[in-house]
C-alpha cells in the first residue's frame, strides 16, 4: 500500500471521477471568468512540478476539494447545531455534527467544535473560552452564564475590566512558537501579558525545569505548548503536571503535527488531547484537510467554546465543515495510520541526509514532521537559501532559528517538512535524494558581498536541481492519473 493511498476514495475509480469533474467545473468556470479558470490549471501544473517541503502545506484528496465546491457555501448558519439565528439549517446541522464526530472519534475528546474558519480563529475561540471559564471574579459567572447577545454595554465593560491582565505562558518565537502564542503583531499579544520558555542553548530541546521555572515565577493563567518550527515531539504529561502545579490552563495548539496524534504516530505523553484542558489545531496542514480550523475542549470548557460564534467567529464555513468531515473520515482509514508514520520516518530520512553531509540542524535531527536546517554553514541568510532553493524548484520557507542572528525577517533557518511530498508517495530514499539537492544548491551559492538578500548560485546548479526533482516528481506524480483535458 503506497503512502497516498487513502486520498482515492475506496471503490471508486477516483481518477477519472475526479478527472470528470474538474472538466466540467472548469468549463462552467470559463464561460465566466476565463483566466480563473486558466490560473487553476496552472496552479495545478505548478504543484505538481514542484518539490514542496513547507512544513505546514499538504495535498487534499479530490473528494475533500470537491467537498468544498458546494452550494453549503451559499448558506448562512451563525450559532449552532440546533440553535441557529438563521432558518433552514437543518443540513449544516447534519455537516458540522458529523464534523465534529468524525474529530471527537479521530481525536478521543469529550468535544469537538468544527466551526473556526483557520487555526489563529481556532486559538481565539480557545483563549476567549478559557477566560470566560476561569476568570473568577464577583458577577463573571452570571455573565459567563448569559448568552452573548444579551450582555448589556455595562456588562461589556464589567468582562473588559474583569479579563484585563491575564498572563500567558507560550513558546518563544524563536524557538519555534507561533504567533498566535502571545506576540505582538497578533491580537493575543495585546489581550494577555506575555512570557515565552524557550529551548536549552545547547540541546536546542525544551527544558521542563525551566518551563516550570517561568511558570512558578510568571503564574500563568494559560500554559501554551505547540508549534510551528520546532523539530521535536513534546511530553503533554509534563506540560500538564507543570500547568497543574500553577493552577493555569493547559491550552495546546497542534497545529503543525495534529496529522501526527491522528495516525497516532504521537501516543501516550506526547497525545496532547488526553492532557491538554483544550486542544487547537488547523485541518490542513499534516492533517491533510480543508484549510480550516478545529477546537477540541473537556467538557468542563466546552459550553464556552460552544460560543465561538458569533463571540469571535462569524457565520461558519459550511462548505468547508463539510470538507473537514469528509478529511476526519479520510484520517480515521487505517491507511492515514501508515501515511503519518511515513511522514515521521521520511523526516528521520531527510534529517540523516543533511548531518551525513555536513548540514547543521537545530537540535540535530528530528523527530516529528519538520527538519529545521541552519544555513549559517554556508555563508547565506534564510532569505538568501530560500530564493536560491526556490530558482531550483524547490519550495520551502526561511525560518528563525534559536538567538537567530538575522532576526525575523532574514532569518538563518530553512525549515523543511515531509507532509506534503508523503501523500505523493516519496520515501525514505527520495527523502535522501533531496537532502543531496539542497545541499548541491546551497553548497554552490554565496551571498553577495554583505546583503543580506542578494545571492548567486554557480551557473548551471539551479537548473540541474531542477531536472533531478522533475525526474523524482514525474515518478511520483500528484492526483496520479487526474487529467484536466
Ligand atoms: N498555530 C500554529 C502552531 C501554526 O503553525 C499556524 C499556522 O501557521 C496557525 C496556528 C495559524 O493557522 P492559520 O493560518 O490557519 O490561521
Amino acid at each position: 500500500m503506497t503512502a497516498d493511498s487513502s486520498i482515492a476514495a475506496p471503490g471508486t475509480d477516483y481518477a477519472a471521477t475526479a478527472s470528470e469533474a474538474y472538466r466540467a467545473a472548469l468549463k462552467v468556470i470559463e464561460s465566466v471568468e476565463p483566466r480563473i479558470a486558466e490560473a487553476t490549471r496552472q496552479e495545478l501544473a505548478d504543484q505538481r512540478d514542484s518539490l514542496k517541503l513547507i512544513a505546514s502545506e499538504n495535498y487534499a484528496s479530490p473528494a475533500v476539494l470537491l467537498t468544498m465546491g458546494t452550494w453549503f457555501s451559499d448558506k448562512y448558519a451563525e450559532g449552532t447545531i440546533g440553535h441557529r439565528f438563521y432558518a433552514a439549517c437543518q443540513n449544516v446541522d447534519t455537516v458540522e455534527a458529523l464534523a465534529a464526530e468524525h474529530a471527537r472519534e479521530l481525536f478521543g475528546a469529550p468535544y469537538a467544535y468544527a466551526q473556526p474558519h483557520s487555526g489563529i480563529d481556532a486559538n481565539l475561540v480557545a483563549f476567549w473560552a478559557i477566560l470566560a471559564t476561569r476568570v473568577e471574579a464577583p458577577g463573571l459567572a452570571e455573565l459567563g452564564a448569559k448568552h452573548v447577545n444579551d450582555l448589556s454595554e455595562a456588562d461589556w465593560e464589567a468582562l473588559r475590566a474583569k479579563l484585563g491582565n491575564q498572563r500567558l505562558l507560550g513558546m518563544s518565537l524563536d524557538t519555534g512558537g507561533h504567533l498566535t502564542h502571545g506576540f505582538r503583531p497578533n491580537i493575543s499579544g495585546k489581550m494577555f501579558h506575555q512570557r515565552s520558555y524557550g529551548t536549552d542553548a545547547q540541546t536546542g530541546l525544551i527544558d521542563y525545569d525551566a518551563v516550570r521555572a517561568a511558570a512558578k515565577e510568571f503564574k500563568p493563567l494559560i500554559l501554551v505548548a505547540g508549534y510551528s518550527a520546532y523539530p521535536r515531539r513534546v511530553n503533554f504529561a509534563k506540560m500538564r503536571e507543570i500547568a497543574d502545579e500553577v493552577g493555569a490552563t493547559l491550552m495546546v495548539d497542534m497545529a503543525h503535527f495534529a496529522g501526527l496524534v491522528a495516525g497516532k504516530v504521537f501516543t501516550g505523553d506526547e497525545d496532547p488531547v488526553p492532557h491538554a484542558h483544550v486542544t487547537t489545531t488547523t485541518t490542513h496542514k499534516s492533517l491533510r484537510g480543508p484549510r480550516g480550523g478545529l477546537v477540541l475542549a473537556t467538557e468542563e470548557y466546552a459550553p464556552a467554546v460552544d460560543k465561538g460564534c458569533p463571540m469571535v467567529l462569524g457565520g461558519p464555513l459550511s462548505h468547508v465543515m463539510a470538507a473537514k468531515a469528509v478529511a476526519l473520515a479520510e484520517a480515521r482509514q487505517p491507511a492515514f495510520r501508515d501515511y503519518a508514520q511515513a511522514v515521521a520516518d521520511n523526516a528521520q530520512s531527510l534529517a540523516e541526509g543533511f548531518t551525513s553531509r555536513g548540514a547543521r540542524l537545530v537540535t540535530g535531527g528530528t523527530d516529528n514532521h519538520l527538519v529545521l536546517l541552519d544555513v549559517t554553514s554556508f555563508g547565506l541568510t534564510g532569505r538568501q537559501a530560500e530564493s536560491a532553493l526556490l530558482d531550483a524548484g524547490v519550495v520551502t520557507n526561511r525560518n528563525a532559528i534559536p538567538a537567530d542572528p538575522n532576526g525575523a525577517w532574514y532569518t538563518s533557518g530553512i525549515r523543511f517538512g515531509t507532509p506534503a511530498l508523503t501523500t505523493r508517495g516519496f520515501g525514505a530514499a527520495e527523502f535522501d535524494k533531496v537532502a543531496e539537492l539542497v545541499v548541491e544548491v546551497l553548497s554552490n551559492t554565496q551571498a553577495e558581498g554583505t546583503s543580506k538578500a542578494k545571492y548567486a548560485t554557480a551557473d548551471g546548479v539551479a537548473a540541474r536541481v531542477h531536472a533531478a526533482s522533475s525526474e523524482m516528481l514525474a515518478a511520483n506524480p500528484l492526483y496520479p492519473g487526474l487529467t484536466l483535458s
